[in-house]
Parts: C-alpha cells; sequence; structure tokens
C-alpha cells in the first residue's frame, strides 16, 4: 500500500510517501513559509534526487497540491496519478482522552479534533488544518490520524494524575497526558525485536533524547509512565524547554521582572533548557565543542541534562520494579555516544553495564551494554513515519 503520511505544522508541512510493503520512502519534502510565500523541498532517495522550488503557497491548500504535483511531476516524481496513493496518515499532537490509539477520520473525529484545541492551541490547529487541505484537494483518499499522546493512554491514574483539586482533573482535563508517544512505541517494539522476546514479558526504559526530550516506562508493551505532562514542556530539561520546576518560581521572576504570563512562558519554552544554563547554544554538538574548548556553563548544561535522564531511569526502575532495556533514541539518543555513557554509568548497582566500544556508533540498531549486563541498553533510531504509515495501512485495510 503507498501511504502518505503528512505532519503538518503552522508554516510548514512534512511529508514522506511510503510504500508500506516495502517499507521503501518513495519520496519525502517539506513545505516551508506557508502564508508567507512558498518553498519546497523534494527529495527520492532512490536516485539521490533533491528538487527545490519557491512555489506560492497562501494557506496549507496549495502546498499539498504542490506535494502532489512533485509526487506526479515527470522529472522527480514516483507516482503517475492520485488514485496510487491509497491512504493519508495524519501526525497530530493532543488526542487527549478521546484517542487512546489511532483512528480513521470522519467527521466525529474531526468533531472531537476541535475539542482537543484548547489542550493544544499551539499545534492541533496546524494538525487540523493539514488534514482539512488533505480532503480538499484528495477528497476520495481516506485519512488517518495517528496521535502523539494515544501510546500514554495506558498510563495509571496515580502516574497521569496532579496533586490539585481533582476537579481541575474532572472538568478541565488537567493531567498528564505525555508526548512522543509514536516515537516511544516504535522503539520499545524495535527492542522486543531486538532482544527475541515478546513484549509483554519486558519492562522497558524508553530516553527520547532530541530537541524536545522525554522518557517512558514501558511494562509490557503499554506505557505505564512518561515524563512529559499536560504540554510538552514538563519533564527533562532540553534545547530550550526548562523541564520540571518549582511552580513558585513563576510568581518570583514575574513579580521581579514585571512579567506577563506569555513573556514568562516564552522564557520557559524558547529561552531554558541547556540553551539557558550554557548561553552557548541548543544544540549538543555546540555544547559538546564549548565544553572541549573549556566553557565551564556549556559543560554543566550537559551535565544537569544528563542527571536528569540518569536520576528518571532510576524512578521508572522503581515505579516498574525492574528494567529489563533502556533505550536510546531521536537526536542527541541515536548521535551522542558521550551522553549515553554519562548517563548509564554508575547505574551499575541496578545491572546496567555499557560497553565502550559497542556504543561507538551512530544512528544504528546496536546493543551498547557488556555481553554479561543484566539490562540490556539498546541505540535504536526512531522512525515515527513508518509507525504512521503502518497504522493508516492497517487501519484502512481492516476497512476495505
Ligand atoms: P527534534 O526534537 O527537533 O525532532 P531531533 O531528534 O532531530 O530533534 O534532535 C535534534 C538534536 O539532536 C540537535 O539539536 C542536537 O542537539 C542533537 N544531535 C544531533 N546530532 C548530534 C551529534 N552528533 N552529537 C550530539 N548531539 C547531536
Amino acid at each position: 500500500m503507498k501511504v502518505l503520511v503528512i505532519n503538518a505544522g503552522s508554516s510548514s508541512l512534512k511529508y514522506q510517501l511510503m510504500d508500506t510493503d516495502t517499507r521503501d520512502v518513495l519520496a519525502k519534502g517539506l513545505c516551508e513559509r506557508i502564508g508567507i510565500d512558498g518553498r519546497l523541498t523534494h527529495k527520492v532517495p532512490a536516485k539521490d534526487l533533491k528538487h527545490e522550488a519557491e512555489i506560492p503557497m497562501p494557506t496549507h491548500a496549495e502546498a499539498i497540491q504542490s506535494v502532489l504535483d512533485a509526487l506526479m511531476s515527470e522529472a522527480h516524481g514516483v507516482i503517475r496519478s492520485v488514485s496510487e496513493i491509497d491512504a493519508v496518515g495524519h501526525r497530530v499532537v493532543h488526542g487527549g482522552e478521546e484517542f487512546a490509539g489511532s483512528v480513521f477520520i470522519d467527521g466525529a473525529v474531526m468533531n472531537a479534533l476541535e475539542k482537543c484545541i484548547p489542550l493544544a492551541p499551539l499545534h492541533n490547529p496546524a494538525n487540523i488544518t493539514g488534514i482539512r487541505a488533505c480532503q480538499k484537494v484528495m477528497p476520495s483518499v481516506p485519512m488517518v490520524g495517528v496521535f502523539d499522546t494515544a501510546f500514554h493512554q495506558t498510563m495509571p491514574e496515580r502516574a497521569y494524575l496532579y496533586a490539585l483539586p481533582y476537579e481541575y482533573y474532572e472538568k478541565d482535563q488537567v493531567r498528564r497526558y505525555g508526548f512522543h508517544g509514536t516515537s516511544h512505541r516504535y522503539v520499545s517494539g524495535r527492542a522486543a525485536a531486538m532482544l527475541g522476546r515478546p513484549i509483554e514479558e519486558l519492562k522497558i526504559i524508553t530516553c527520547h533524547l532530541g530537541n524536545g526530550s522525554s522518557i517512558a516506562a514501558v511494562d509490557g508493551g503499554k506505557s505505564v509512565d512518561t515524563s512529559m505532562g499536560f504540554t510538552p514542556l514538563a519533564g527533562l530539561p532540553m534545547g530550550t524547554r526548562s523541564g520540571d520546576l518549582d511552580a513558585g518560581i513563576m510568581e518570583y521572576l514575574m513579580n521581579k521582572y514585571h512579567m506577563d504570563i506569555k513573556e514568562m512562558l516564552n522564557v520557559l519554552n524558547k529561552k531554558s533548557g541547556v540553551l539557558g544554563i550554557s548561553g552557548v547554544s541548543s544544540d549538543f554538538r555546540d555544547l559538546d565543542d564549548a565544553a572541549a574548548k573549556g566553557n565551564c556553563r556549556a559543560a554543566l548544561a550537559v551535565d544537569v541534562f544528563n542527571y536528569n535522564v540518569k536520576k528518571l531511569i532510576g524512578a521508572y526502575a522503581a515505579a516498574m520494579g525492574g528494567v529489563d532495556a533502556i533505550v536510546f533514541t531521536a537526536g542527541v539518543g541515536e548521535n551522542a555516544a558521550s551522553n549515553r555513557m554519562a548517563i548509564a554509568s554508575g547505574l551499575e548497582f541496578m545491572g546496567v553495564e555499557m560497553d565502550e566500544a559497542a556504543n561507538n556508533v551512530r544512528g544504528k540498531e546496536t546493543v551498547i551494554s557488556a555481553a554479561g549486563s543484566k539490562v540490556k541498553v539498546l541505540l535504536i533510531p526512531t522512525d515515527e513515519e513508518l509507525m504512521i504509515a503502518m497504522d493508516t495501512a492497517e487501519i484502512v485495510s481492516g476497512m476495505k
């Protein structure tokens, strides 16, 4: 089946056309500056081909049309007509408590998605715009929604409830939702496959460490806890996000510097994390370079990040009553051997023993723990697009 995977942001849209039988990426690309002017970057991996064009994209509908034109073009196309696209899979950030799995998108689902907008006012409107644009341009192609939050809907109450007045949960849906669910689901599934054991028997801690970072405790294939919360601001310190902090700090800083809540949240979302501590960069490559040249705050930022990841691994091992495997994924997790080593060292007491030579690897599925390590440590590149395409193919073929 040929599935078009769409990840729509407010002014950009990523796409990937995938053959779900062979798992080949037929074409992929990016529309940028939607609503401003419009730029398309289109790649065909099999031909090592890259095409760039300035195309007017006043709305997402023109962006999707330019994607279809590129996919069908004589020069750099991979299909002859839209009818070759069997289904479209959409990444949707927030599914609230409405969606515990991927769904076929119909009128009722669109209404439920609208209901989730207050929970993710920055992300969900763009996702919905992307779905409506595809419906306009490809009215007869079935569409599926895949949610970042869905995998974490299995968390028990004790993990998702905040210790706030209960009515904020009951009336206002204030609770931990968690994000990166598609990635945590994919890598935990791959971990079980790599270990050659049924996922139902395994306790896995998945560390998605990128520009945004989160950790999940996956017990028997189900997420039982995760570090992001009501929003993706919670949990670990990230590239530019603070992660968890004492809410009292906000009142103190807002009073002292006469900030309103918008300005405060801008600091917490855009100016904090490893960028905030280092004053150098949100990118771990820049931090490593700066630290190697003697920049103490860059080294400290990396140390704070690694320490918090290590602390949560301990917490989730305690929550699950043990751990069989720890997985590293996403930009930092897949590429930064030094971060992985710093995080995993010192965990020998709980049965983690790293293999320094095996850990010296980037971007490919590898066991990086020592042969005798009780807890296996794995590097697994994430593939959220593949998960979205496979879910979409499964749901659509089940309807035929
Ligand atoms: P996003 O959350 O935007 O999807 P990614 O998962 O792509 O982020 O991760 C991007 C981050 O990965 C970069 O900001 C950078 O910090 C980190 N990264 C990528 N390559 C390396 C590397 N070789 N060494 C250290 N960090 C890296």
